[in-house]
């Protein structure tokens, strides 16, 4: 197990994030948040594949009232994400919002702030302080790194906060360039005791963007840093939630849904691998159930593989073993390697 860092936890509605308890993995939806309907549609979606945090954009104050319509279709809790304009975050908290994102680098005024902060201690809802490398509200100083002033630029909005007697605080320092982001959270985990949401911000399309993120998240959360997380991905956020269980399962730090176990297939191989691991991994996004499946290509390591996984085939030519919890099975013919596959690990 990797040692953590223990932070002071938070409850953002029944979701306690930080000392000690699992990491939580977070998105935010793409739709307008205007449009109560769509919003409340893509919420569930993810819901359902595991997503137990949601933020909500609120660029205006009809976004801001749509929240408590949408906070009642949803089952998990909702983050209001704040920029330039705290008017909107106390209509958002007004409007039921559990959790508040606020970026120092476009709030200002700290009275605001101060503001902001007295009307979610009153409800009891956490502030986020969220800072991004590409809207840092001051330009680093000529000997000073970007990740040097991300630091300073939450550390001056999480002493006002607790100057203010506000102490439900979280703090992201998010950043394209991994090392950046790994100095960043590096520095602020020694320096404060609150709960860190870990990112790696524009991370890029689905693919680019989960290997980037899997890598600086990855790295963050080996070195026992970070409480709770979001993989931004310019695509669904359903693939979001998809690459952040990823990232969580490789790491033992979360089980959740199976884990496909398949060999990249090389010139040994004698049926068509890519496709059916493809065919598998679609199948098996429809199951929450922790389970390893293991598609190997040949002999070579198939056998050791499959037989290793909860269910499991070894391919030869034209046909292969299948593998249930270490036995091998029967012998199928490479038409019937998916449905084979499918009705041993039970499935949809
Ligand atoms: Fe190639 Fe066999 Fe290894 Fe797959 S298991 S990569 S087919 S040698």
């Amino acid at each position: 197990m990797i040692p953590r860092r223990i932070s002071k936890p938070i409850r953002i509605g029944d979701v306690t994030i930080g000392g000690g308890t699992p990491i939580a993995v977070q998105s935010m939806t793409k739709t307008d948040t205007r449009n109560i309907a769509a919003t409340i549609a893509q919420i569930k979606e993810l819901e359902e594949c595991g997503c137990e945090l949601v933020r909500v954009a609120v660029p205006d104050r009809e976004a801001a009232d749509a929240i408590s319509a949408i906070r009642r279709g949803i089952s998990i809790p909702l983050i209001a994400d704040i920029h330039f304009d705290h008017r909107l975050a106390l209509a958002a908290l007004e409007a039921g919002a559990q959790g508040l994102r606020l970026n120092p680098g476009n709030i200002g005024d700290p009275q605001k702030v101060a503001e902001i902060a007295r009307a979610a201690k009153e409800r009891g809802v956490p502030i986020r302080v969220g800072v991004n490398a590409g809207s840092l509200p001051r330009t680093p100083a000529k000997q000073e790194s970007i990740a040097e002033a991300m630091v300073e630029a939450a550390l001056e909005q999480v002493h006002l906060l607790e100057s203010l007697d506000f102490d439900q605080i979280k703090v992201s320092l998010k950043a394209f360039e991994i090392p950046t982001t790994i100095e960043a959270y590096q520095t602020i985990a020694e320096k404060i005791p609150y709960p860190l949401h870990l990112g790696i911000t524009e991370a890029g399309t689905s693919k680019r963007g989960a290997i980037r993120s899997g890598v600086g998240i990855g790295i963050l959360l080996q070195l026992g840093i970070g409480d709770t997380l979001r993989v931004s991905l310019t695509s669904h956020p359903v693939e979001e939630v998809l690459a952040a269980y990823e990232i969580l399962k490789a790491l033992d730090l979360r089980q959740r849904g199976p884990t496909l176990v398949s060999c990249p297939s090389c010139g040994r191989c004698e049926v068509d691998l890519i496709r059916l691991a493809k065919a598998v991994e679609e199948r098996l996004m429809k199951i929450e159930k922790p389970i390893k499946v293991a598609i190997m290509g040949c002999v070579v390591n198939g056998p050791g593989e499959a037989a290793g996984a909860d269910v499991g085939i070894a391919c030869g030519q034209g046909r292969g073993v299948l593998f249930k919890k270490g036995e091998s099975v029967r012998v199928v013919e490479e038409k019937d390697f998916l449905e084979a596959l499918m009705a041993e690990i039970g499935t949809p």
